[in-house]
């Protein structure tokens, strides 16, 4: 079905804000208007997985940012937060199921590891892609890449 992205984007991130506001995060959006050709039950589960990490594995006063933009036929999307980070050894496990970078500090905000492992599943039946982009002591980035229903 036709979804238009940023109408999705905005409403999933007004009903995360007061998660983000509990953990004292502040929660911002900059989305370009893009129409894409997807399951709107499946974008859905993507970005609030993304979203709902990015909240989880921030620390208090920190930044979520979700931004897109267009790049030749596609509409990438960045979930981009503060926090500590994930280490390059966990890059290539992130997204297998069950896994965990640190079980203490999954056991506090009770992750099970499966997030962005049916986030990948989605996104890639979707003809999607999602990857980590960067991750610091600062920020931890997620790009996610659609193609744009293009005119024809
Ligand atoms: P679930 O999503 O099933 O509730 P989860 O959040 O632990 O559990 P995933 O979303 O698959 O599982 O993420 C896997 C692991 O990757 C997390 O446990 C966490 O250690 C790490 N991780 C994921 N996103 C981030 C992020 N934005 N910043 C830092 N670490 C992250
Ligand atoms: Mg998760």
């Amino acid at each position: 079905e036709q979804v238009e992205l940023k109408r999705l984007l905005e409403d999933i991130c007004d009903r995360m804000k007061g998660k983000a506001a509990k953990f004292d995060l502040t929660l911002h959006t900059n989305i370009k208007e893009a129409v894409v050709w997807a399951d709107r039950e499946s974008l859905i589960h993507i970005f609030i997985n993304l979203i709902d990490n990015a909240i989880k594995y921030n620390e208090p006063g920190g930044k979520v940012e979700v931004t897109s933009y267009t790049l030749e036929n596609s509409i990438i999307v960045d979930v981009a937060n503060t926090g500590i980070g994930i280490p390059p050894e966990a890059e290539e496990k992130l997204f297998q199921p069950f896994f965990t970078v640190n079980k203490d500090r999954s056991r506090l905000s009770g992750g099970t590891g499966l997030g962005l492992a049916l986030a990948k599943d989605l996104t890639e039946k979707q003809k999607g892609v999602i990857k980590l982009h960067h991750s610091d002591s600062k920020w931890t980035i997620f790009k996610v890449s659609f193609p744009l229903k293009t005119e024809k």
